[in-house]
């Protein structure tokens, strides 16, 4: 069975009171449904403080980001370790932000993703094209190229531990969405990638769409047959929009 996943990217938002106010209403009024995740990624200074908040709520805790490296002279950087610390299930990896702003390479990802799964954490592999890339008709191409990195790198039975998501990048954040069909035919693409090797894992492979993803337009991306969830941002900051898209999930 595969498992529909509902995630907040919180990017780099909130204040300990915001989140504070924010966690309240969402403890509160988050379905407990069997086969529905719902997680938070809030900035990895606040961690803590939402791990702490969320006690028994059915929500999970996942990180935006963090490094390869097990420890040492890494200024700046949170390792794996720390994260399971504070009680952190899942990694966002390869987020176009970081892929664009922060330099990080299909390689870096690959990297990322090899260690994040031998700490036993999930990761939450990003791909996505940008507007010229779709203009150019070269989505397909281009996410199949950010997936086959990792493949390279850990063999596609580590794809049974994976959870992917298929980000446009010219709609985030941008209030543009993918249509349901531009969505649905990306996830596919990617499924069929992963089935070629081995169709079992492709078949239980949650691959989440993201980008402008929102209470008005959530049900009917969720609604595609390849379509297992959402990573939402903005619409992840209001209590009330994100657990309209956990109920329509
Ligand atoms: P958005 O961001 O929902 O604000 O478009 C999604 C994401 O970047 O994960």
């Amino acid at each position: 069975m595969r498992k529909t996943i509902v995630a907040g990217n919180w990017k780099m938002n909130g204040t300990s009171k915001s989140i504070k106010t924010l966690l309240e209403s969402l403890t509160a009024g988050v379905p407990a449904v069997d086969g529905l995740v719902t997680l938070v990624c809030p900035p990895a200074v606040y961690l803590a403080q939402v791990k702490q908040q969320l006690g028994d709520a059915p929500i999970a805790l996942g990180a935006q980001n963090v490094s390869s490296q097990p420890m040492g002279a890494y200024t700046g950087e949170c390792s794996l370790a720390m994260l399971q610390d504070l009680g952190c299930e899942y990694v966002i990896l390869g987020h176009s932000e970081r892929r664009s702003l922060f330099a990080e390479s299909n390689s870096d990802v690959a990297e990322k993703v090899a260690a994040t799964l031998a700490a036993g954490l999930i990761p939450i592999l990003c791909v996505g094209e940008t507007l010229e890339q779709r203009d150019a008709g070269e989505t397909l191409t281009l996410v199949a190229a950010q997936i086959d990195a990792v493949l390279q790198r850990v063999g596609v039975k580590d794809f049974a531990s994976v959870v992917i998501a298929y980000e446009p990048v010219w709609a985030i954040g941008t209030g543009l969405t993918a249509t349901p069909e531009q969505a649905q035919e990306v996830h596919a693409a990617i499924r069929a990638q992963l089935a070629e090797r081995d169709a079992d894992i492709a078949d239980q492979l949650s691959i989440l769409y993201g980008g402008s993803m929102n209470a008005g337009n959530a049900a009917e991306l969720l609604a595609q047959q390849d379509i297992d969830g959402g990573l939402i941002g903005g619409a992840s900051l209001k209590a009330d929009e994100f657990l309209t898209i956990c109920a329509a999930a």
